[in-house]
């Protein structure tokens, strides 16, 4: 593995400009034997920094991120950070999965950067590359120290996830609502249990995710739903989209935002080659729909965002409807990729 290029990016630029490498001897690989960690690997780092400029941000929705890990055991076939365990010389498949790594400094980083007199105060995107509430989480425990130092500087912060472990912080994230911007943002891009298992096989299911909306609503946090990803020919249809808007809406969503699966490079070989496995009879309409590179399209995108917004309206999501903004990280407008600029940083946790 590189560990001299343990970047979030190889053409990262941080805070300080210094690259953000990790000293080779800072690194401690583990293996735990119980059953929700059987199979993966933790190699815990000690990074030289964790605020991250995003390169390129004019054209992302948010500049500035934290990402506590690399790899993520919640597997979806379909994710696009993929590509950045290549970075490190490991494997974008399985790899990508059970190899993990663990920035264990992460909580005293963000605290001494947001000290910083350099630092100043812009908001701050979570879950942006990987899932920050990934099962690692519950051992490794960064996110409490994390978001307490961004409630100590009252530092305006989102999080995107798929996990139910951000109830935990519940308090902390309700503390720092007080005192700052807090947005929270669940992924959910279809409700079929079959779908579900196969192509996002270590996340919590729909269902819990929703149950997460519903609380962060019921404790005053609003939070709203990334439809993501919606997967052609698989959950496009018109009463798969109705059943998870209704979903969505019953969860007390503030917002529901849909993004049409992408696949780019990391990304699309793996989900391919688990399409090829799992419906073979679709291969041929995805290669050409998705002949001409990562992005369905437009006129594809334009029906799926024009039948969810649709459905968001007959059911009463969305800011026309609750005076609620839409929160996506770093407020990002809720506008599909329509000319295949998308946050090429969110992963469609
Ligand atoms: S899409 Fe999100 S939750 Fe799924 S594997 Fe990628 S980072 Fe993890």
């Amino acid at each position: 593995m590189r560990w001299d290029n343990l970047t979030d990016n190889p053409a990262k630029t941080t805070k300080d400009g210094d690259g953000a490498l990790f000293a080779a001897d800072a690194v401690t690989t583990r293996t735990f034997d119980t059953p929700e960690f059987r199979g993966i690997t933790f190699h815990e780092v000690r990074a030289r920094s964790i605020v991250n400029r995003v390169p390129g941000a004019s054209r992302m929705p948010f500049e500035w991120t934290v990402n506590p890990y690399r790899g993520c055991s919640h597997a979806c076939v379909y994710c696009f950070a993929r590509k950045t365990h290549s970075y490190l010389d490991l494997d974008t498949g399985l790899g990508f999965d059970s190899q993990i790594v663990v920035k264990i400094n992460a909580p005293e980083l963000v605290r001494r950067e947001l000290a910083s007199s350099r630092w100043h105060g812009a908001h701050i995107a979570m879950g942006t590359n990987v899932d920050c509430y990934q099962r690692a989480e519950g051992r490794y425990r960064l996110m409490p120290g994390i978001l307490t130092a961004l409630r100590d500087h009252a530092n305006p912060f989102s999080i995107l996830t798929k996990g139910t472990l951000i109830l935990r912080d519940l308090e902390l994230l309700r503390q720092a609502a007080e005192v700052t911007e807090v947005g929270v943002s669940v992924s959910v891009g279809f409700i079929d249990p079959e779908l579900w298992r196969t192509v996002e096989p270590g996340t919590p299911s729909p269902e819990r995710r929703l149950d997460v909306v519903r609380t962060l609503s019921e404790h005053g946090i609003g939070c709203g739903v990334l439809m993501a990803p919606v997967i052609p020919f698989l959950g496009d249809r018109p009463d798969q989209l109705r059943a998870t808007v209704r979903a969505i809406a019953a969860a007390g969503a503030t917002s529901v935002t849909p993004l049409v699966l992408h696949l780019r490079p990391g990304a699309r070989e793996w989900f391919m080659e688990w399409l090829g496995l799992h419906h073979p009879e679709l291969v041929g309409r995805y290669e050409r729909l998705y002949a001409d590179g990562a992005y369905a399209p437009t006129w594809y995108q334009r029906r799926v965002t024009r039948h969810v917004h649709e459905l968001a309206t007959e059911y009463g999501i969305g800011p026309s409807h609750r005076g609620t903004p839409r929160t996506l990280p770093g407020g990002v407008e809720p506008q599909p990729p329509l000319d295949g600029s998308a946050p090429s940083q969110l992963t469609l946790l």
